[in-house]
């Protein structure tokens, strides 16, 4: 089989361009395919603060901190109930976590990535996966075909993936939806800190992204009266762009990894933000599954060894996650449905 390259990454955001570092790293050759010309702004500013460890893994912890926009120590957490109402501040060590503009975030990784000699093709967008015997063997792109023995989506909810191959992604979760936009700050001296206030209808999220830049994301639950708005806090404040929609319906594609394939990031798996890490999850799942895939090609591991060390692995992560945002949202809202996110085909979307 002719091959352009030992892997394959579509998306070239934190998923895609850990993935595609962790393969050079390993001596691995690596294409990736990225729709957009240039990184763009979205959502996703605030960095867990176990990023740092993974940033340093990649190569890329100085070029990092030249490109944050701050860092902060703790969580301002407000949760009032029917039954009660706490307030509290959730400590970090060290002022470990960090607020970055998406697109200064995507171009440290990916600019990494290329100083490793990853060829990276942008703008290039993946059609559709090129399958033979039921088992992923390269990529059709706009550009035209490429052929690998492994082929990593990091492309994000879009899901171009099931296009071709009998994949599906299962609904886990009443349907949320997400608001969020940006706001012109002068004095920072109330927003020092992120903070979440939630309560039976919902919860909104304020988090600066750079001097004069403060983000908010907002969710109302499902069966609140309430449309998710811009909080009350930050209403004399001027916007920087209109308010923006995003469904964050927990969705899980019901393999992760399969014969020639590994799903990663968003494309495996999504959760509303509250999660709290999903940038954090896109770049380790990133490096699991290129390590996998490096140690079936070194013949390690079988490349169903492999594909199954990975599924267990991204399995468990899907497992705390959501019973972490269960346990809250059961505390928000006694209605909350806690087996919607163990069962296993709530609603479907049948790939084609
Ligand atoms: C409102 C909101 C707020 C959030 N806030 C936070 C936060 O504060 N902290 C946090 O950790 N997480 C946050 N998240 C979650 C976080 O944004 C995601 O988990 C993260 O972006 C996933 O990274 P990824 O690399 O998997 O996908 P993405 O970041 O979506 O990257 C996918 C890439 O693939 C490319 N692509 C897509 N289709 C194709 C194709 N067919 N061909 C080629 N390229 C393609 C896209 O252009 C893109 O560059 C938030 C999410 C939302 C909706």
């Amino acid at each position: 089989m002719k091959s352009d390259a030992d892997i394959i990454v579509v998306g070239g955001g934190p998923a895609g361009s850990a993935a595609a570092i962790h393969a050079r790293q390993s001596g691995l050759t690596v294409i990736v395919i990225e729709a957009d010309g240039q990184p763009r702004r979205r959502p996703g500013e605030t960095l867990h603060s176990g990023a740092a460890s993974i940033l340093e893994q990649l190569g890329v912890r100085e070029a990092f901190e030249h490109a944050i926009g701050g860092r902060y120590g703790s969580i301002q957490v407000e949760w009032s109930t029917a039954r009660s109402s706490d307030r509290g501040s959730i400590p970090l060590a060290a002022a470990s976590g960090f607020h970055i503009f998406r697109d200064k975030l995507d171009a440290v990784l990916i600019e990494r990535a290329e100083t490793l000699s990853a060829d990276v093709r942008r703008p290039c967008r993946a059609l559709r996966p090129i399958v033979r015997d039921q088992e992923v063997v390269g990529v059709e792109t706009d550009s035209g075909p490429l052929e690998a023995p492994f082929v990593i989506d990091a492309s994000g909810n879009g899901n171009w993936f099931r296009k071709s191959y009998p994949s599906r992604v299962d609904v886990l979760s009443p349907r949320l939806l997400a608001r969020y936009g940006y706001c012109r700050v002068d004095d920072l001296r109330d927003f020092g800190s992120p903070s979440i206030k939630g309560d039976q209808s919902g919860w909104q999220w304020i988090a600066r992204v750079s001097d004069d830049t403060l983000a908010w994301v907002s969710l109302a639950l499902p069966g609140a009266s309430a449309r998710p708005v811009k909080p009350t806090a930050l209403a004399a404040l001027a916007d920087v762009s209109p308010t923006r929609g995003a469904d964050v319906t927990w969705k899980r594609a019901d393999a992760y990894s399969g014969p020639g394939f590994f799903l990663v990031g968003d494309a495996a798996f999504q959760l509303d933000p509250a999660a709290g890490h999903g940038i954090l999850r896109a770049m380790m799942s990133g490096i699991m599954a290129t390590y996998q895939a490096a140690a079936a090609i070194k013949g390690r591991v079988g490349p169903d060894e492999a594909a199954q060390l990975y599924r267990g692995w991204m399995a468990e992560w899907w497992r705390r996650d959501t019973s972490a945002l269960t346990e809250m949202y059961l505390r928000l809202d006694a209605t909350w449905d806690r087996s919607s996110s163990t069962r296993e085909h709530h609603q479907s979307e049948a790939g084609a």
